[in-house]
């Protein structure tokens, strides 16, 4: 039994690796909600297709997640997709990294997928199948330096993956991470172009940062991230549940 193409909701709809998702799934004949604070932003990606509807939310705030929820749901029925794609990075030393850094991106990498996972539930429980997908990192797997923050909340979102796979196995709904390497968006671009502004160093040689930890030597395309969550998505991968898939030219085997 497969849960689509039905509707599906796309946190971080907006760009990069969440807009990859909602593009490609609507391609493939799914109802897509994209989700995210910048509207301007997501009614551009709604524009690219007629199957892609934005609402702007927060999903820190569960207040504002709950009521996005509901309007999404009167609109085109209970989700049998969630991918949780919104996230943020921020980089520092580890001592120079105070509580309101690591609240800031618990509360969105970790809680952001909570808030959205407690919400569909329900509506979730309803249908023959459904899948809730985050998207995690290899930071769930491994260490960075100066991204402390950012590693653990990607290893909570892994255990928190792994738990409620195992609360839902009884269930049609299967929970699952892909762990993408450095992947080209905004986020790996920003990074390049810090290194630039603090160091001095060329473009090409902070992109190298990049590129040199995956051992294919390049960054992932977002639409290889979206090929997983096609998978994920199917019947083929109703018994896949729990795991993280590694998406990152073998830097972790
Ligand atoms: P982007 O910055 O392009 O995407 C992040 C998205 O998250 C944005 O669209 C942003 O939209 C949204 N977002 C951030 N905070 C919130 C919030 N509080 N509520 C709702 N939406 C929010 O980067 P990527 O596409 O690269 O990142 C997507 C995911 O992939 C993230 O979880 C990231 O950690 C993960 N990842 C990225 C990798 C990379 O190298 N690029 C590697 C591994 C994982 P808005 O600002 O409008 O809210």
């Amino acid at each position: 039994m497969t849960p689509g193409p039905g509707h599906a909701l796309v946190t971080g709809g907006g760009s990069g690796i969440g807009r990859a998702v909602a593009l490609g799934l609507a391609a493939a004949g799914w109802q897509v909600t994209v989700l995210g604070r910048n509207v301007t932003r997501l009614a551009a990606v709604a524009r690219e297709h007629a199957g892609i509807v934005a609402l702007g939310c927060d999903v820190g705030d569960e207040a504002a997640v709950m009521s996005t929820l509901e309007e999404a749901t009167g609109r085109y029925g209970p989700p049998g997709l969630l991918v949780n794609g919104a996230g943020i990075v921020e980089t520092a030393p580890f001592a120079k990294s105070p509580d309101v850094l690591w609240d800031r991106l618990w509360r969105t990498n970790v809680m952001g997928a909570v808030h959205m996972s407690r919400a569909v539930l329900p509506a979730m429980r309803q249908l023959p199948a459904a899948r809730i997908i985050n998207i995690a990192s290899t930071a769930s797997l491994k260490g960075y330096a100066y991204v402390s923050a950012y590693t653990a909340t990607k290893h909570a979102l892994l255990g928190m993956t792994r738990a409620l796979a195992l609360e839902l196995a009884g269930t049609a709904i299967t929970v699952n991470a892909v762990c993408p390497g450095y992947t080209d968006t905004d986020i790996v671009r920003d990074a390049v172009a810090n290194i630039v502004a603090r160091t001095g160093r060329s473009e090409a040689e902070a992109l190298a940062t990049f590129t040199g930890t995956n051992p294919q030597g390049r960054l992932i395309d977002p639409a290889e991230v979206l090929g997983t969550v096609l998978w994920l998505a199917s019947d083929a991968a109703r018994s896949v549940t729990g795991q993280a898939i590694v998406v990152a030219g073998g830097e972790i085997m």
